[in-house]
């Protein structure tokens, strides 16, 4: 187990961690679903680092794939948002750790296009390459292009290499979605040390939760961005920073006060707004108007031949209805961790929107107390992110950091993937269980692999133990919901138990996770997984292209076989022949390949696939007695 412990004396941390050594600069960063930035502790105080301009800190998180190839990140893409939406990723964080499943309607919101071929398998981004044929991402590799721009920014303005870093996530990010994040980093080139949650971040920032007196403290955090919204209460408990509650609206944010704005001028002046470009003009427009309005009293302009004007209290009879539902939002948040406003010790303001002075006057209202405002919203996270990682580089001497955990802890699934299921520099003890179903029919075994490490496939890291969960009862694939639980205690003792739910089976191993491991050897490990990280991502997304082929192709042939009386002679053979297309992509190397067929036969088949079900439905009505499966 990694310790940090303190001597208190010398007033000096003493860091026992394989990869901590102190006066290495660990940098904070904030992957933002509009904009993002990189900080870094500087004489003490955190910075947030500008681009070549030397003046903004702050890089749309937008990613451009141009015709010739040429991959745009930050400002360099934003100009394409408009003229090539197909080819321009935005708000690629909605993305992350989600399936299509998890995306339902929201899916129709982006302008490029995202994949929905299964409900639960992650979601993709087709892109048109410059060949024609489409290269999917995944929302890891567009965001670790993002965090490669952060890291070379840093490291122009440092003038060395810098390859660890805490990251933040919103406090309502599932493991899914951490795992995605951390990965993301791993890929480019960052040694994850810790995902933080953004409104402990923010709180660090502000100081809070450093000092012994913030013990038992409870913290409000108001996000308010462009266009989302978060309210976080949070308790400091044994130094931890536990999350009580969280609420919010993932489609409210300072976009929705510009488009109140728009919307008045429009009916106030009869505009005739017809076509994207207006559109887009007037928008603008109102969001300088709504940012004028945070420091003066009036804004007037001009739009083709007409004159727009605004004063401070027209803009807050607009805005006032958009902060009450963030108003309930925050007593939502209070009732559900079962506290009142009396219970909140700080209120902390964090995103860009927080500068309407009346949502500052509304928080501050509801609340009965000051707000903490006086850093830049848009670099709160940021910042606190960076004083996390100072601490972790040693640097803040009088800061107590609690047990870690050095290394993942996971399991082998299909295709010899690792998946993580207690990450690196998790605090200790820890629980956490995730579900499993089978991959074949009437799957009587189950072998549960335990592995330790950061590669993306088992081979390359360290086995600690297996079992077998016996006399599963024979179902179809996919049916069966098997929770694996990892337990991992204090001392490093793994407890490892399966179950499956529908027939209360269950098996354990208990595993010394640090048996016969070195400092040593742990650091090579990490380094190993940070050099190899682009192969093994690709290995991972090949080898989930394959998985996902093998199961298409499977429920295909249980297609043809279950339909075979009304399908023609001439769709059996045209699904044959894509499937054997589909079956030797697979046999390659070519995820893209694998990809394209398979969106060929999910093509070809969907209509066939809606008939047969129409089909079965008017079948059973009948009663005919065919389930429609
Ligand atoms: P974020 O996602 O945190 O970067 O928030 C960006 C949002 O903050 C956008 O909707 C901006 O229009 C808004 N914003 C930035 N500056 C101001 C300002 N001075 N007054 C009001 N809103 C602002």
């Amino acid at each position: 187990m990694a310790k940090f412990s303190i001597d208190l004396q010398a007033g000096k941390v003493k860091d026992d961690d394989a990869v901590g050594s102190v006066g290495q600069v660990i940098v904070g960063i904030d992957l933002g679903t509009t904009n993002s930035l990189v900080a870094h502790v500087s004489n003490n105080q955190a910075v947030a680092v500008a681009g070549k301009d030397g003046k903004n800190v702050l890089v749309p998180s937008i990613v451009h794939f141009a015709e010739n190839g040429d991959v745009l990140v930050g400002e360099e893409a934003k100009p394409f948002l408009t003229t090539a939406p197909e080819r321009t990723i935005y708000s690629v964080k909605r993305l992350l750790g989600k399936s299509y499943g998890d995306l339902a309607g929201a899916r129709n919101r982006f302008g490029y296009r995202v994949i929905d071929e299964d409900e639960d398998r992650l979601v993709k981004i087709a892109v048109p390459g410059p060949d024609g044929e489409d290269r999917y991402y995944s929302p890891i590799e567009l965001s670790a292009r993002i965090l490669k721009s952060l890291k070379t920014r840093i490291e122009t303005e440092l003038g060395s290499e810098v390859s660890r870093a805490v990251i933040t996530v919103p406090a309502y990010f599932n493991d899914a979605q951490r795992q995605a994040t951390r990965d993301a980093g791993k890929l480019a080139g960052l040694d994850v040390l810790r995902i933080v949650n953004e409104p402990t971040a923010s709180s660090l920032a502000y100081g809070i939760g450093l000092r012994d007196e913030d013990e038992g403290r409870t913290i409000a955090v108001y996000d308010l961005g462009g266009g989302t919204f978060d309210v976080s209460i949070l308790r400091i408990e044994q130094g931890i920073f536990e999350v009580l509650s969280t609420n919010g609206d993932t489609f409210l944010g300072g976009d929705d006060l510009d488009q109140a704005i728009s919307d008045h001028w429009i009916k106030e002046k009869q505009l005739t707004i017809d076509t994207a470009q207006k559109r887009g003009e007037i928008r603008l427009l109102a969001e300088r108007a709504k940012k004028q309005l945070s420091s003066q009293d009036s804004f007037t302009t001009e739009f083709h031949g007409t004159t727009l004007y605004l004063d401070r209290d027209l803009a807050n009879v607009l805005f006032t209805p958009l902060i009450k539902r963030t108003i309930a939002s925050c007593d939502r948040a209070l009732k559900d961790a079962e506290l009142t406003i009396q219970d909140i010790d700080h209120v902390i303001m964090v995103g860009g929107s927080t500068r309407v002075p009346l949502v500052q006057k509304e928080v501050t209202n509801f609340f009965g107390k000051e707000v903490n405002n006086t850093l830049d919203p848009d670099q709160v996270v940021a910042l606190g992110a960076a004083i996390q990682a100072d601490v972790l580089a040693g640097n803040q001497t009088d800061v107590l950091l609690l047990d870690i955990t050095p290394l993942s802890l996971g399991i082998e699934t299909v295709g010899g993937l690792m998946d993580p299921i207690i990450p690196r520099n998790s605090k200790v003890p820890t629980r956490v269980g995730r579900k499993y179903t089978t991959s074949v029919d009437g799957q009587k075994n189950l072998k549960v692999a335990v592995f330790q490490g950061e590669r993306d496939m088992v081979k390359d890291n360290r086995k600690l133990g297996e079992f077998v969960l016996s006399d599963i009862p024979p179902m179809p694939a996919g049916i069966p919901q098997i929770e694996i639980q990892f337990y991992l205690d204090a001392d490093g003792i793994l407890r490892v138990k399966a179950m499956e739910h529908r027939s209360g089976q269950s098996q354990s191993v208990t595993i010394k996770s640090q048996y016969g491991i070195s400092e040593e050897e742990m650091a090579e490990m990490l380094i190993d997984s940070l050099s190899n990280a682009e192969t093994d991502m690709k290995n991972r997304a090949l080898v989930e292209a394959r998985n996902e082929a093998n199961n298409v192709l499977l429920s295909t042939r249980k297609f043809l076989e279950q339909n075979a009386s009304w399908l023609e002679v001439q769709q059996v053979n045209d699904i044959g022949e894509y499937a054997e297309k589909l079956a030797q992509a697979v046999a390659g190397e070519d995820k893209d390949a694998i990809n394209n067929r398979l969106d060929e036969l999910n093509r070809f088949t969907e209509p066939l696939a809606h008939e047969a079900l129409d089909r079965n439905v008017a079948a059973a009505i009948k009663g005919d007695g065919i389930s429609a499966k």
